[in-house]
């Protein structure tokens, strides 16, 4: 496959996932701006994920760090998202390539990024991670664990947490997980008061993405359905 055919395919798959954002979105009576579209290109090679950017999505995610690592140093001027779990001896050198942090899935991590971010003299855009579907597979909070929570989100000043993150089981209906999503972090938000923004969700992948726009998702993390054609075995 040539670079002209890889650079069309690409535009054609992104114009059918804008017109389904774009219904999805006017279906639920919310502005299509409300909703960030982050290109998951863990699929693709850096060059792929660069034709993205010169499509105009520059909101690019990676779900390991030493990929997007390689990723960012590549396209410094996309805006990294890391989606999958951190390990803390790699949070130093991902928190300066980071423009947010989708996958705080425990209290011990969040701590370190806000000590690492306090060292950066920064403040780091988060999202907290939960386990909604109980997998034993998935990283994240368990829901009962939201009150615990309350305190710390109060304290740690150096992480900006913008909302909370989740996955949806494979096998069963996704819009019940992405409903108590929302609910959890309605919750959050009025016990943690104006200290934290507490406002964002990221749901929604390939399969479920029309599913999280109807239950509030502010961004949406598509990876395979923007590469249809292009990668040997979609997962
Ligand atoms: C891979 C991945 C995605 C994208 O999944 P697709 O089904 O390929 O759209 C989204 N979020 C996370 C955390 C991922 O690891």
């Amino acid at each position: 496959m040539n670079v002209r055919e890889i650079r069309e395919i690409l535009a054609n798959n992104l114009a059918q996932v804008e017109e389904r954002l774009q219904v999805a979105c006017t279906q639920s009576g919310r502005a299509r701006a409300e909703v960030t579209l982050v290109a998951i290109t863990k699929y693709v090679p850096p060059e792929v994920a660069g034709f993205l950017c010169e499509l105009g999505v520059l909101d690019l995610g990676e779900s390991r760090p030493q990929e997007l690592w390689r990723k960012a140093e590549y396209l410094p001027k996309a805006r990294w998202h890391l989606v999958g779990h951190l390990q803390r001896n790699k949070i130093e050198r991902s928190l300066s390539l980071l423009h947010c942090l989708h996958s705080v899935d425990s209290l011990r991590l969040l701590k370190a990024v806000h000590e690492e971010a306090q060292q950066q003299q920064r403040t780091i855009p988060v999202m907290l991670e939960f386990n909604c579907s109980g997998e034993a597979s998935k990283h994240g909070f368990a829901p009962s664990t939201c009150e615990e929570l309350v305190q710390p989100l109060q304290e740690l000043t150096q992480v900006r947490v913008l909302g909370l993150m989740t996955m949806a089981a494979a096998d069963r209906d996704a819009r019940p997980t992405f409903a108590q999503l929302r609910g959890l972090r309605d919750w959050l938000r009025e016990r943690v008061g104006s200290c934290q923004p507490l406002t964002d969700l990221s749901m929604g992948m390939s399969g479920d993405f029309e599913l999280a726009i109807a239950e509030g998702a502010t961004h949406v993390r598509l990876g395979s359905i923007l590469f249809e054609g292009l990668t040997q075995h979609n997962p």
